[in-house]
C-alpha cells in the first residue's frame, strides 16, 4: 500500500469497502468480487511504476475501465488469491486530433463519448458506436474488441487502432504508437493487446482512425414479417447508393419492453409485426439526397414484401430518440428481471436459420423463458437471451436456464459463426473457450501469455481456461 501511494499519492489508493466496492461488480450484477486496493494512476509514466511494483511484490493486477464489460473481465476472480485493480479514469486526455492524418490520440481512460465529440470538434467522425459509450474506456473497448452498431460500415475497434502504449506485466512501456496507415516492420504486436481483456498488458494510450463526417443521414424504423424479409432488405439497402451504417433485427419484445419499463419512449409503428429493423444510411455529402434514395428503397421493399411498414426519422430528435429506444434494450430487459444471454455472431445469410434453430430449441428445453433477440444483423451479431417470465432471483433463474448459452453457443459454432462476437470471454465464457476454441489455437495462445505474462498475474482467470489456479 505505501509503495502504490508513493506512486499516485494515497488519496489515490482505495481501500475503504465503499470505495472498492464498485470494482468488484459487474453491470449485470451477478458478480460480486472486490480487490483488495484500487490504485488510479494518471500517467503512463504511473501505470510503469504500478506494475513493476506489482512484479516485485508478486500481485495480481485487474484492468478496470468504465467496468460496461457484460463478461466480468474487470471483476476479480473470486477464490483467488487478492489483486490490486488498476483503474485508469484518471488518464483521460485527448493527446492529438490530426484531421489531416485522419487521426486521434487519446489516452486508455477516455470516454468513448469523449472521443467522438472531440473528433466531431475537429469536423471528424470517430465511428465507434454502442449503447455504453457514455461509460466505456477507449482502453477498455480496445481490450474487448468492442464492435455496436456501426461494424458492418467501419469494422470493430480492431478496425479503427492505428498504433497502441501498453505497459507490460514487468512494467516496461511498449511504444507502439505510430498514427501512419501503413507499417510491415515485422509481428503488428499491437493486434496481441486488442481484444485480450487485460490479460497481456495494460493498454496506456491509442492513436484511432477518423473518418468524414456524416454530414447527411436517414434513419428509418421499419417493420417486417421475418428475419428471411429483413436480410433481403439488408441487401437492398447495401447497394442503395448511400453508406449503410447500421442495420439493426430487433425483436417485438424488446423492444415493446423498452416502451413499456422506461419512460419517453413510444412506438415508431403500431407493433403487429415479429420484427423491426433500425436503418441508418448516411453520406459525407450534406446535399446528398438521402431522403429520396432512402424512400425509393423502402417504397420498393414494401412493394417486394420484404417489409409491411416504415417510419422515417424527420428530425434529429426523432433520430435520436430511435437510438435511445435500441440502446436502452438491455437496461429495458435487466428492469424486467434476470435473463441468460449470448453474444454469438453467424454469416449473415445464416442469422434467419439460426433464429429459427435457438427459437425451437428455446420452445423445446425451456418453454417457460421468453426467447429474445436483438442485434447487428449487418455483420451478424445477434444477442439472443432467454428471459424469466417475471421476477425471479437472478440465481434460481440462472440455474433454471443452465445449458441455454451453451446450446446457443453450439448452433453458432455449427452455423460458422463465434460464441463471443464483441462482449469478449472473461470469465463467463471460460467454458465455452475450453469446449469450442480451436486447440491449436488455445496453445499458441497460453504460449503467448507465457511469454509476455510468465507469472500468470495479469487478469488471472480470464479468457485462457485452465490458468485460472496462477
Ligand atoms: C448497455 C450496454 C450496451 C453494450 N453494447 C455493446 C455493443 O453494442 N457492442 C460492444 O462491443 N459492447 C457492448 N457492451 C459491452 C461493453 O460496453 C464493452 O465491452 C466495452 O468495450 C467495455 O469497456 P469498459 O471501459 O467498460 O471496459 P471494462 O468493463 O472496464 O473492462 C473490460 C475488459 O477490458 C479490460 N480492460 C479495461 N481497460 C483496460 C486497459 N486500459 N488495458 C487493458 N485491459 C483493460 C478489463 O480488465 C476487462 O477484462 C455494452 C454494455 C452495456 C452495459
Amino acid at each position: 500500500m505505501d509503495a502504490f501511494a508513493r506512486i499516485v499519492g494515497p488519496q489515490h489508493c482505495l481501500t475503504a469497502a465503499a470505495d472498492i466496492a464498485p470494482y468488484g461488480e459487474d453491470w449485470r450484477g451477478v458478480l460480486h468480487n472486490p480487490p483488495a486496493l484500487v490504485v488510479r494512476p494518471a500517467s503512463t509514466a504511473q501505470v510503469a511504476a504500478i506494475m513493476a511494483q506489482a512484479a516485485v511484490q508478486g500481485l495480481r493486477v485487474v484492468p478496470a475501465g468504465g467496468r460496461t464489460g457484460l463478461a466480468g473481465g474487470s471483476v476479480p476472480v473470486a477464490g483467488n488469491a487478492p489483486s490490486i485493480s488498476v483503474s485508469l479514469e484518471r488518464l483521460n486526455r485527448i493527446r492529438a486530433v490530426d484531421g489531416v492524418d485522419m487521426s486521434i490520440t487519446v489516452e486508455a481512460g477516455c470516454i468513448v463519448e469523449q472521443v467522438q465529440n472531440a473528433a466531431s470538434q475537429a469536423d471528424r467522425l470517430f465511428p465507434l458506436s454502442f449503447g455504453a459509450q457514455g461509460s466505456a474506456h477507449v482502453g477498455g473497448a480496445i481490450s474487448t474488441n468492442a464492435g455496436g452498431i456501426r461494424a458492418l460500415r467501419y469494422g470493430t475497434m480492431r478496425d479503427l487502432v492505428l498504433g497502441l502504449e501498453v505497459v507490460l506485466p514487468d512494467g516496461r512501456v511498449l511504444d507502439d504508437m505510430r498514427a501512419v496507415r501503413k507499417d510491415n516492420t515485422g509481428y503488428a504486436l499491437r493486434h496481441l493487446f486488442i481484444g485480450a481483456e487485460g490479460t497481456l498488458g495494460l493498454v496506456t494510450a491509442a492513436a484511432l482512425k477518423l473518418f468524414p463526417p456524416m454530414r447527411a443521414r436517414q434513419t428509418a424504423f421499419v417493420a417486417v414479417q421475418t428475419p428471411h424479409a429483413a436480410l433481403a432488405l439488408l441487401g437492398r439497402m447495401r447497394d442503395c447508393g448511400a453508406d449503410l451504417v447500421a442495420f439493426e433485427l430487433c425483436g417485438r419484445r424488446p423492444i415493446a419492453l423498452t416502451i413499456q419499463n422506461l419512460p419517453g419512449f413510444r412506438a415508431p409503428v403500431p407493433l403487429t409485426t415479429p420484427w423491426y429493423c433500425i436503418i441508418e444510411i448516411a453520406a459525407a455529402h450534406a446535399g446528398a439526397p438521402l431522403r429520396a434514395i432512402i424512400e425509393d428503397s423502402l417504397a420498393a421493399a414494401l412493394e417486394a414484401g420484404e417489409c409491411v411498414d416504415a417510419m422515417l426519422a424527420d428530425s434529429e430528435e426523432s433520430r435520436a430518440m430511435l437510438w435511445r429506444m435500441r440502446e436502452s434494450t438491455p437496461d429495458a430487459q435487466r428492469r424486467e428481471g434476470p435473463s441468460a444471454n449470448t453474444d454469438t455472431c453467424v454469416p449473415v445469410s445464416a442469422v434467419p436459420g439460426f433464429l429459427d434453430d435457438v427459437a425451437g430449441l428455446c420452445a423445446a428445453r425451456w418453454p417457460e423463458g421468453h426467447m429474445m433477440a436483438i442485434g447487428h444483423l449487418g455483420d451478424g451479431n445477434i444477442h439472443i437471451s432467454l428471459q424469466a417470465p417475471g421476477v425471479v432471483p437472478a440465481v434460481e433463474w440462472a440455474a433454471r436456464a443452465t445449458g441455454f448459452d451453451d446450446a446457443v453457443a453450439d448452433l453458432a459454432v455449427a452455423a460458422g459463426g463465434s460464441f463471443s462476437a464483441e462482449h469478449g470471454i472473461g470469465q463467463s465464457k471460460l467454458r465455452q473457450m475450453a469446449r469450442l476454441k480451436n486447440p491449436v489455437a488455445l496453445e499458441v495462445m497460453r504460449a503467448i501469455k507465457g511469454v509476455l505474462d510468465p507469472g500468470g498475474r495479469m487478469n488471472p482467470g480470464k479468457v485462457l481456461p485452465g490458468l485460472a489456479a496462477y
